[in-house]
């Protein structure tokens, strides 16, 4: 069992949780709860970091930001007991949970999980801070905001648990987050490539990785609220949606979506650099030292040659990598040859994504279609077997989600 950041936030959801947590031992199971530090904790702790240090070592970053799930784990392994249950926290560097030494985006390579097992079969419940573990030099690491969903995948993997419960502050995964549009749809399943697709490209319903990792372990993950009451049927009975392989939705859907979900992303920055010579080699001169740079590159056009074989070339790149960017490609004016640079931080990627779409067409027209209507101009495109990507402007994010949810008939009665 998992809970975010909000189902942690005060000793009252605490409380809460803990109540959630007794209700499923009582069940019959054996449990593990990963928990995330309280919601805003983390992002108050990275601010302190930068106040200290603009430039801040990774390895202190992660001794400051992961002490945010140790409180919550401590409170909660005491909720329990004050209810009159066994229970005791595990700190990623007891189990330990080992990483790589990437920090602040730290990889799990192993959980040592004998301890942990042993503790769970004397009836002990298991509680567990996500987002740390330990370096291979025995340094605190963190895994990347929003880790604690790979925490607790992982922890399902090594435990072999039967199941993953994901809960958050929203009963399932929807057709788009149903915070911005209120006609979005909760679904009851969802293959493992379109959660993978989706959290990628913005649905922060669960952090990539762990969907990721997921497939790989074969885990079976849920997501489901813990904003219930105490007669909410349990979680066994699937109250949320399921993450399930492609082979296992066959039996399962009466009718398959074309569309599972729409994602906005407002993470990327838009870069062109104009009049850049066509001809071989130009493009490699250009992401070559990015790539060099650890920059990832997302989308990328290239017009065709105008007169005097000159193109332009525009990409995305994360706005926190932007400057960067900048910087290393005016260091390259010359040996790229360009004209002018042009950045532009306020875009937004929204991506429509279904495994439907690997045997229709149209599925991209009916989306150019729909945003012409209303006049929203699609600045780059990219598309990949089961999803379709469009730049926008910022400002009309909201409006192109709704727009597309409707398009695609997916609104809620
Ligand atoms: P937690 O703190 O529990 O990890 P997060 O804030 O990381 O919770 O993720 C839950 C949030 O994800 C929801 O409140 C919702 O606004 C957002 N979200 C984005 N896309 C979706 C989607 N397709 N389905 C459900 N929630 C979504
Ligand atoms: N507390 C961490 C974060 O805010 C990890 C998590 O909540 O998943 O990113
Ligand atoms: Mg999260």
């Amino acid at each position: 069992m998992k809970f975010g950041g909000t189902s942690m936030a005060g000793t009252e959801r605490i409380r809460r949780v803990a109540g959630i947590v007794r209700r499923q031992q009582a069940a019959g199971h054996e449990v593990a709860v990963v928990v995330s530090a309280m919601a805003g904790e983390t992002d108050r702790l990275v601010n302190f970091c930068r106040e200290a240090n603009a430039l801040y070592d990774p390895a202190e970053y992660d001794v400051v930001v992961a002490a945010g799930e140790q409180i919550t784990s401590g409170l909660l392994a005491l909720t329990l007991q004050a209810m009159g249950c066994k229970a005791r926290s595990w700190l990623g560097w007891q189990l330990p949970v080992r990483t790589d030494d990437a920090h602040a985006k730290a990889r799990i390579e192993t959980i040592d999980s004998d301890g942990l097992i042993a503790s769970m079969k004397s009836g002990e419940i298991a509680v567990i801070p996500g987002f740390q573990g330990l370096s291979p030099d025995g340094r605190v690491t963190t895994l990347g905001r929003g880790g604690s969903d790979t925490s607790a995948v992982a922890v399902a993997a090594a435990v072999q648990a039967d199941r993953c419960d994901i809960y958050t502050d929203v009963d399932g995964v929807y057709t788009t987050d149903p915070r911005i549009v209120a006609k979005a749809r909760k679904l009851k399943y969802v293959t493992y490539e379109e959660m993978l697709e989706l959290a990628s490209v913005g649905s922060k319903v669960l952090q990539t990785r762990s969907v990721g990792l997921a497939m790989k372990e074969r885990v079976r993950v849920q997501v489901l609220s813990s904003f219930i009451d105490d007669d909410a049927p349990p979680a066994d009975d699937l109250p949320g949606t399921m993450i399930v392989s492609d082979e296992e939705l066959e039996g399962l859907e009466m009718e398959s979506q074309l569309i599972t979900g729409i994602a906005a992303d407002k993470n990327e920055a838009k870069v062109t650099l104009t009049r850049v010579a066509d001809r071989p080699g130009a493009v490699a001169t250009i992401f070559g030292p990015l790539a060099a740079a650890n920059i990832n590159v997302d989308m990328i056009i290239q017009n065709v040659a105008k007169d005097k074989g000159e193109t332009d070339v525009t990409f995305t790149v994360t706005r926190a990598d932007l400057a960067r960017t900048q910087a290393l490609l005016e260091g390259q004016k010359e040996a790229i040859g360009y004209f002018r640079m042009i950045c532009d931080s306020k875009v937004a990627k929204i991506s429509v994504v279904g495994v439907g779409m690997r045997s229709h067409a149209g599925v991209a027209a009916t989306m150019f279609r729909a945003l012409a209507e209303r006049g929203i101009n699609i600045q780059a495109i990219s598309t990949s077997e089961i999803k379709t990507s469009v730049l926008i402007d910022e400002d009309e994010t909201e409006l192109a989600v709704r727009v597309l949810h409707t398009a695609y008939g997916m609104d809620a009665e």
